[in-house]
């Protein structure tokens, strides 16, 4: 079966060898070499023994004097055996070249050919040669070799790293051969190196890699495991040939069992735990580091739990769970620093006369990334951070667009995103007013955009405080209207003054004669209900036309403007 066909303790032999800088010669060149040797050699003996003599041009060629050459060119071959075959190449020419010294020392003591003399020097000389090569080969081999196991092995130890591990792995997914990858990562090791110092911590780590190694390396093991240390308190481990879950799960209780034991580091008793998280290739990931990201996954909701000692399998809502956390980390660290950002995006009247500009929050991550609204709304929605997030786009853009309509005269529009959760909270009208007075932006031109759908969950208190941000003077916008099922009598009692249709309906609004009824029946009830509307998301020309046609108010989309960075949008108010 496969167990057998894999050597247990050839892993980290094999990791060794992939990771060689050497590139490995065709066994053929060893031989061609080896035929040159002889075919030079032999017509080296020829030349050496002939007492031919060309005439060229009128002077004498002897032709013995060719010897030298092809006694060289056999030669380079003797030093690239030993260069590019070592130990193997240096053998056959010490042989090579010994053997000859009967034939050559006969040649002189018997057949008076003192031309042999030279031959023997010359195979002295290339003997010499040889061994030094030899020596300096076996140096860099030597050294080479070490730098390897450097590279893949894990200093305190000695087992493989991190590196050896991805190498692995990336060797078995070439060959589709499917393991699980198993993320592990002890509990509270850490209050080991702060109580008992790093000498201690570093030998209940080598503790922990002895009893490890020692099951990953039995011979009567039921998987095959290839156990690694990428650093600090965690391992990996990559496991092959089981045949179910159940498998899988066993082969991880052996090592938490082995890990859980009493350990004893200089009459001190230690007793551990590790959180084990693990994912499959090729089922749950079919890269090595998407596969590491995903185990990881599972480990560290692992380790969050109360009982931080179990061995869970990564799944996607994991994963969803995981990603909304590093969401939720990339707000409060943007809140914290006061780095949410906007932009604004122009709205035009259908003349393409500016009407003002929608406010867009916008965030990048540590590293500068940017991450997309859509990805961090709804969660800072989620984690009750939303109102932060509209604040701080609100004041930033009021006092922006506050500072340029008093310098400009302009009669311009900002127009912002209030979440409804927000809306709702008792200090929202203190904070619209303290912004307002801060930024000196007129409240009739700003407007706060409040998403239809929300909206009919809490009318009546929503109702209220939209009473009061009308009374101060400020306009009201109906986000992505027609996505929702606001009821006409509702949208009669709703106090107005414009009505966004979705991009959904614009997107879809020139496929079909009824779909573009349906807009024109959106701008007509907003119409009667005496409200401006704005059309989203608009980027042809022929939805341009149709907007036209049937008398939208005012346009906003990628034809006539993105969102822009606020000193490229403040261009555009004269
Ligand atoms: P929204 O309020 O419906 O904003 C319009 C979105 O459509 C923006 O996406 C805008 O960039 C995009 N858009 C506008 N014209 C076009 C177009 O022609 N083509 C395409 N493909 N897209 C267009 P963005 O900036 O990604 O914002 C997404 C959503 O995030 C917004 O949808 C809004 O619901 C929310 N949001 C953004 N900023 C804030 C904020 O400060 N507070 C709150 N509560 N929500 C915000
Ligand atoms: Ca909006
Ligand atoms: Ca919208």
């Amino acid at each position: 079966m496969m167990k057998r066909k894999l050597s247990k303790t050839n892993h980290f032999a094999d990791t060794l060898n992939r990771v060689s800088v050497n590139k490995e010669v065709p066994k053929s060149a060893f031989f061609i070499l080896l035929l040159l040797f002889l075919i030079a050699n032999h017509i080296t003996r020829g030349l050496s023994r002939s007492p031919g003599v060309w005439i060229i041009n009128g002077r004498e060629f002897y032709l013995s004097s060719l010897a030298g050459v092809t006694a060289s060119l056999g030669n380079i071959c003797i030093l690239l055996l030993v260069i590019l075959f070592g130990k193997a190449g240096f053998i056959a020419t010490l042989i090579l070249l010994i053997v000859q010294f009967p034939s050559l020392l006969v040649s002189i003591l018997l057949g008076r050919n003192y031309a042999a003399v030279q031959g023997i020097f010359t195979n002295l000389l290339t003997i010499t040669a040889s061994v030094i090569i030899f020596l300096n080969h076996l140096r860099v081999v030597n050294y080479q070799k070490k730098m390897r196991e450097q590279a893949i092995t894990d200093q305190l130890t000695g087992i493989p790293n991190r590196f050896a591990c991805f190498e692995l792995m990336n060797d078995l997914i070439a060959k589709k051969e499917k393991f699980v990858l198993v993320s592990t990562d002890l509990n509270n090791f850490k209050s080991i190196n702060d109580t008992m110092g790093h000498a201690v911590g570093n030998k209940v780590l080598i503790e922990i890699c002895e009893r490890w190694k020692a099951i990953a390396s039995r011979e009567d093991a039921e998987t095959l495991d290839f156990l690694s240390r990428p650093g600090g308190d965690e391992f990996l481990l990559v496991i092959r040939a089981y045949q179910n879950e159940m498998d899988i799960q066993n082969a991880i209780r052996r090592y938490q069992n082995a890990l859980e034991q009493k350990i004893t580091i200089d009459d001190c008793d230690y007793f551990l735990n590790a959180s084990f998280g693990y994912a499959e290739y090729p089922a749950d990931a079919e890269t090595a580091i998407v596969l590491v990201s995903y185990a990881d996954t599972a480990m560290h909701e692992v380790k969050d739990s109360v009982k931080s000692d179990r061995i869970l399998r990564f799944t996607q809502d994991l994963a969803k769970i995981e990603k909304n956390l590093a969401t939720e980390r990339k707000i409060r660290n943007a809140l914290e620093q006061d780095s949410i950002f906007f932009y604004l995006q122009p709205q035009y009247d259908i003349d393409h006369k500016l009407r003002g500009f929608e406010a867009l929050a916008r965030m990048k991550d540590s590293e500068g990334n940017m991450v997309s609204p859509g990805e961090f709304i709804p969660v800072a929605e989620k984690i009750g951070l939303i109102d932060q997030v509209d604040l701080s786009v609100f004041r930033k853009s009021a006092m922006l667009l506050g500072k340029r309509i008093r310098e400009s005269s302009a009669d311009i529009t900002l127009s912002i995103n209030i979440s409804v959760r927000h809306l709702m909270k008792n200090n929202f009208m203190d904070e619209i007013r303290e912004i307002l007075e801060k930024s000196s932006l007129p409240p009739k031109n700003l407007e706060i955009e409040i998403t239809e759908s929300i909206m009919i969950d809490s009318i009546d208190k929503a109702l209220e405080v939209i009473g009061e941000i009308k009374k101060l003077g400020i306009k009201i916008a109906i986000d992505d209207f027609g996505t929702g099922y606001s009821s006409l009598s509702y949208l009669n009692k709703f106090p107005a003054d414009l009505l966004k249709v979705d991009k959904s309906f614009i997107d879809e609004m020139n496929s079909s004669e009824s779909s573009r009824q349906y807009v024109a029946t959106i701008i007509s009830i907003g119409h009667i209900m005496n409200l401006d509307v704005i059309s989203e998301g608009v980027e042809k020309p022929d939805q341009l036309e149709t907007l036209k046609e049937i008398g939208c108010d005012f346009i906003q989309g990628y034809i006539w403007g993105k969102p822009l960075p606020p000193e490229e949008a403040e261009k555009l108010v004269y």
